[in-house]
């Protein structure tokens, strides 16, 4: 059967038909000289040469802010009223394997003891499509959590770079296949060869099972190996506002006495007052307490709790950290 193609040329043509049909386009692009996902209205605006962008692209499906109420307090009482989400359709161009492969952790919390439409609504109605990857840099690490650039979890339609540009495209899902047809007309039969995937080393050191084994003894919490390993860490939390995985938000309510929003915000377990006690007691007082609470996350509260990685081996969190604390480093060390 014949591969089908999306050539390079309509590329301006897939964003068009896109937008045309009401829909939104999310894809890296460059802004302040950065390689960001942003959405974006034509062809010229898409990055050609980048490795990953430096923003996940959760925030289209969990927005660092949204209002999640309304509330107005009168002589009655208080008037609370919910506001409901309707989301464009959402296409993600450029998404990378790993980042793909992180969208089942996100609704496995947000649907694991309350059904959070907020995200829900929003992940139904968006389209990934995954560009594997032909290069990679030393933060790469998708090969040692047991993904790789061939992996197609989370994608609904897989492309591979050809030797002219092009892509040989792939409907993985249901959704991909009905994108696919939706979008007939910018896709052409034909066959080209793909450019070979960049394929990232496994790192020798590392083994999954022994960290999970380590994290589960309670003798672990006082563990002096976190304060050695992590001292480093400012906590300006960089490193879970990149993570394609970290999900934290907390809930404020803003405006005056009389009225306003609620909002759900992004927060991070890496600030000191994340797990502040309204007693002023805080159980995690310490940074190195915080990045260990961080890593029980990924390494064995999630992998425990849902089936899905909370960890992808993308490293943004390595390339974003002001003082270079390489989570790779740390998983070595616990895999001793
Ligand atoms: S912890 Fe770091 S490497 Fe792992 S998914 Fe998050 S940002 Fe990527
Ligand atoms: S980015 Fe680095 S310094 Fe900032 S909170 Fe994360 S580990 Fe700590």
């Amino acid at each position: 059967m014949a591969d089908k193609l999306l050539k390079k040329e309509n590329l301006g043509k897939l964003i068009e038909s896109v937008l045309g049909k009401g829909g939104r386009f999310i894809a890296p692009s460059t802004d302040a000289r950065q390689v960001v996902f942003k959405a974006v209205a034509k062809a010229e605006d898409l990055a050609s040469d980048y490795i990953l962008a430096r923003n996940s692209y959760k925030e289209f499906l969990f927005p660092q802010t949204e209002v999640v109420a309304e509330f107005t307090v009168g002589k009655d009482g208080v008037d609370l009223r919910g506001t409901d989400v309707n989301p464009k359709d959402t296409v993600i161009f450029g998404s990378r394997p790993c980042e793909a492969a992180s969208l089942s952790a996100l609704r496995a919390v947000f649907t694991w003891d309350f059904i959070d439409e907020f995200y829900t609504k929003r992940e139904d109605k968006t389209v990934v499509l995954t560009v594997a990857c032909t290069k990679g840099d030393e933060a790469c690490f998708c090969t040692t959590v047991g993904l790789s650039p061939e992996t197609k979890d989370g994608s609904d339609v897989y492309l591979k770079e050809t030797e002219s540009g092009d892509y040989i495209i792939e409907a993985v899902t249901d959704k991909g296949k009905a994108f696919v047809e939706k979008h007939a007309a910018v896709f052409e039969d034909g066959s080209a060869t793909a450019k070979p995937l960049f394929i990232p080393a496994k790192i020798e050191g590392i083994d999954l099972d022994k960290i999970k084994e380590r994290l589960a003894k309670t003798e672990n919490y006082a563990d002096p190996v976190w304060g050695e390993l992590t001292k480093k860490c400012i906590g300006c939390g960089a490193c879970t506002f990149v993570c394609p995985t970290c999900h934290c938000f907390d809930i404020t309510d803003e405006g005056t006495a009389f009225e306003g929003e609620r909002r759900k915000n992004w927060d991070s377990c890496q600030y000191e007052n994340f797990t502040l006690h309204a007693s002023g007691h805080n159980p995690r007082d310490f940074q190195h307490k915080r990045w260990r609470n961080r890593f029980m996350c990924k390494f064995n509260y999630y992998p425990n709790k849902f089936s899905s990685k909370g960890c992808v081996g993308c490293g943004r969190c390595i390339r974003v950290c002001p003082v270079r604390l390489d989570i790779t480093e740390v998983m070595e060390a616990m895999s001793k």
